[in-house]
């Protein structure tokens, strides 16, 4: 049974959990994934600090190894996520992962994200696994916007470029999104903000998504990089009206550190994810 949001708080970083301070371990099990945002720079490094980095690709029978490590450095972790670095439902790693921690490690929250391309149609094998708080990044709900931020979508096998690939995506990011709420699962949207593409629409998409039974929402200011890299950085003014837009309609999370997909510890407080993940003495 999915956990209450009141039970969130106050063990979740993300959901008011870090007065508490609760940790989180993001496992990065998930490599690939099935749409190509114009602003997407995946890699491998141990310096950045932003998600979409990670300093490896783990499996997912090594998880429960990297949790115990993490455990030792962080005995307060409540949260064990999946945060790519790409999608994770694109591939079954991320569902294989949860199974062998539900069985090792009950205690912790199961949290994920997605694009939401799959969404609609893995809902049930997600609620089956017990998620508890589930992430879906909506950039837009309107097709031709969507396209400027996505160039294509890999659906069933075929790219689908455009207005087409972006017209799939957000139907099933929003029949998912649903979907999972009516069972209970607590959602939240991120959004990542681009001046000129899609700041006017921010309202619009908070509306939709709380109308579907999301709960909170994170604003995400762009990094330019990719092909948007021209496209400057959202100011602190636009991100503010972003977020006010945005709180007409839905609760607002505010404190979003935009974590490495291997992030270890307490958002914004503490970071062991070099500890755990590049020690050599980590996996056996
Ligand atoms: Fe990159 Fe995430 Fe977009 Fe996939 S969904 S292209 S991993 S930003
Ligand atoms: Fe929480 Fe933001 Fe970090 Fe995700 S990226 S774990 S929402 S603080």
């Amino acid at each position: 049974m999915a956990k209450t949001y009141e039970e969130l708080e106050k063990n979740h970083p993300c959901f008011g959990g870090c007065k508490f301070n609760a940790g989180r371990i993001h496992l990065p099990v998930s490599p690939g994934c099935n749409i190509a945002c114009r602003f997407c720079d995946r890699t491998i490094n141990d310096v950045e600090q932003r998600p979409g980095v990670t300093s490896k690709i783990i499996t997912p029978d090594e998880a429960n190894t990297f949790i115990d490590k993490a455990l030792e450095f962080v005995p307060n972790i409540k949260v064990a996520g999946i945060a790519g670095p790409g999608d994770t439902l694109a591939t079954d790693y991320a569902f294989e992962t949860f199974k062998k921690i539900g069985e090792s490690h009950p205690e912790l929250l199961k949290c994920m994200s997605t694009n939401g391309l799959l969404l609609y149609e893995r809902a049930d094998e997600l609620i089956e696994i017990g998620i508890d708080t589930l992430t879906v990044t909506v950039n837009a709900v309107d097709p031709a916007i969507e396209a400027k931020l996505n160039e294509y979508v890999i659906w069933h096998g075929e790219k689908i470029y455009g207005e087409e690939g972006a017209k799939i995506l957000i139907e099933n990011q929003l029949k998912g999104i649903k979907k999972v709420a009516d069972a209970g699962v607590t959602v939240k949207i991120n959004t990542v903000l681009v001046p000129g593409i899609n700041d006017e629409h921010i309202a619009t998409i908070a509306k939709t998504v709380r109308e579907l039974g999301a709960i909170i929402y994170n604003i995400i200011p762009l990094i330019p990089q990719h092909q948007l890299k021209d496209i400057p950085k959202p100011t602190c003014e636009q991100i503010e009206k972003a977020r006010s837009d945005a709180e007409q309609y839905i609760k607002v999370f505010r404190h979003c550190a935009h974590c490495r997909a291997d992030a270890v510890g307490v958002p914004g407080v503490s970071e062991y994810s070099k500890l755990v993940y590049q020690s050599r003495l980590n996996v056996r």
